[in-house]
């Protein structure tokens, strides 16, 4: 159990955070809520799920973590209807991320072209 304000840890049968009094919650739902914009860099976009879901594979593959956003709300300003996957990498795992994403999409064009 994680307290969201202090970050800190800990074990399963503190409900409340003794520092602050807020509510503890999992450490599932911590690193789900830590998605901030700022940390996360957008690497690839595509409207195919089976494609985010190749490049995430193969980026923990290389030991990096990413994440998989469907961008379907429409509050959200859309660039381009199709493009609505989303895979976003840490903001330094980008650079390696990139190189990936293009080793793939470099092997995809030769096979094509064959
Ligand atoms: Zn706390």
């Amino acid at each position: 159990m994680i307290c969201p304000k202090c970050e800190l840890e800990f074990i399963d049968s503190v409900a409340v955070c003794p520092d602050c009094g807020e509510k503890l919650v999992s450490k599932e739902e911590f690193e789900g809520n830590l998605v901030h914009p700022s940390d996360w860099v957008v690497v690839y976009t595509t409207s195919e799920n089976y494609e985010a879901e190749m490049f995430k594979a193969n980026l923990l593959g290389a030991g990096i973590d990413s994440l998989i956003l469907g961008q379907k709300d429409r509050n959200y300003p859309a660039v381009g209807d199709l493009a609505v996957i989303k895979l976003l990498v840490k903001k330094d795992d980008t650079e390696n991320a990139l190189e990936i994403i293009n080793d793939i999409n470099s092997r995809k064009d030769i096979n094509n072209e064959e």
